[in-house]
């Protein structure tokens, strides 16, 4: 439910509303913006249908939210969230750029990725250290040594980090190195994950499960959202159907959708969406013209050689090549791709 309260309502006014509201048991998020003032609540709404809170002056009117997603809803929040991570916006104009290896292999395999995807204009830098593998027997991912190279990295090239956390118990130790928590597709909805990532105050990268509808993925955003933690990011990086030339299918409709529907930005991983570099470059393009926030580039020095993910990754001249496609499409909607603040170095080839 959203109380709208009066242009001119006083801040006496403001926090009576609020008091009212918590008296109820429920939790009120104010919004402040330069014309009107809104307060969301949230919990039990029947406790407020026969509340007369309309009936306080000051207040315009009483709406309520009829999505299933109330945090994450536009009526919510009707501006675009945009998060600051570490100086790079994210959302509201301001293109994502990640980019970086599926798995951390090693400290030298990471450095010359990071070097390399930094100086093509990346901002913000992707590995990970704990892999979801479809077999038990597949490299399971460097761990905790994996997230203090990626941090190392992050450090000396100047880029927020972003990595997968797998389990509600891995939430700490990747909280002291991330500047960013990925929750895979497969774990989408794992909520008790989605919860102690909620409880966290670092964002939130909820990439969009295999087979979850655009609601499932709000509500999963949701669970976050209702720990407290404001900063969800969201990702659309493919949904299985019926076709098997490509990894999965890239759902682009769903950029435009959601941001209908939630002010969250929402990026999209043509890597994981497609499986096959030939694809990538134009599924990125196609994610920025439909308005994405953001993309999620995988890259390895030489794939060949790849721990994980190597048949879909693009090698660092490709990537290149990409960067300057982006740029001036980013620009043509209205995008500024934000850059890091050191000086990339150059990083000896494979
Ligand atoms: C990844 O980002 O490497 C990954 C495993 O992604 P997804 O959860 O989208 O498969
Ligand atoms: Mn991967």
């Amino acid at each position: 439910m959203i109380i709208v309260l009066k242009p001119h309502a006083t801040p006496e006014i403001v926090e009576h509303v609020l008091e009212r509201i918590e008296a109820l048991g429920l939790s009120p998020h104010l919004s402040q913006g330069v014309s009107c003032t809104i307060i969301g609540v949230i919990g039990d709404e029947d406790k407020l249908q026969v509340q007369p809170l309309q009936a306080i002056p000051g207040v315009e009117k009483v709406v309520p939210i009829l999505k299933p997603f109330k945090l994450a809803s536009r009526e919510f929040h009707a501006e675009d969230s945009v998060f600051t991570i570490k100086g790079i916006k994210v959302g509201g104009g301001h293109l994502a750029v990640i980019a970086g290896p599926c798995a951390i292999e090693s400290e030298d395999q990471l450095f010359e990725v990071a070097a390399r995807v930094s100086r093509a204009g990346a901002n913000i830098l992707r590995g990970g250290a704990f892999k979801p593998r479809t077999s038990p027997y597949s490299f399971q991912g460097m761990g905790v040594e994996g997230l203090r190279l990626l941090k190392s990295a992050g450090e000396q090239f100047g880029m927020p980090v972003v990595t997968e956390v797998m389990d509600p118990r891995q939430v700490e130790v990747v909280e002291r190195y991330a500047d960013i928590l990925q929750i895979g597709a497969r774990n989408m909805q794992n909520f008790d994950l989605l919860k102690e990532c909620g409880r966290t105050r670092i964002p939130v990268l909820l990439k969009r499960g295999l087979s979850a509808t655009v609601k499932d993925t709000l509500m999963s955003a949701e669970y976050v959202l209702s720990e407290g933690n404001r900063q969800v990011i969201l990702c659309e990086r493919g949904i299985r159907t019926f076709e098997d030339s490509t990894r999965n299918t890239l759902d682009l409709s769903v950029i435009p959708n959601i941001q209908g529907q939630s002010h969250l930005p929402i990026i999209a991983d043509p890597s994981h969406a497609t499986g096959r570099p030939d694809l990538i470059p134009a599924m990125a393009r196609a994610a920025i013209a439909a308005g994405a926030d953001g993309i999620h580039i995988e890259v390895h020095g030489c794939p060949e050689k790849a721990l994980s993910d190597g048949p879909q990754a693009l090698v660092p001249d490709q990537f290149d090549r990409l960067m300057d496609e982006i740029r001036p499409l980013a620009e043509l909607m209205g995008r500024t791709i934000d850059t890091c603040k050191k000086e990339a170095t150059a990083c000896a080839p494979c």
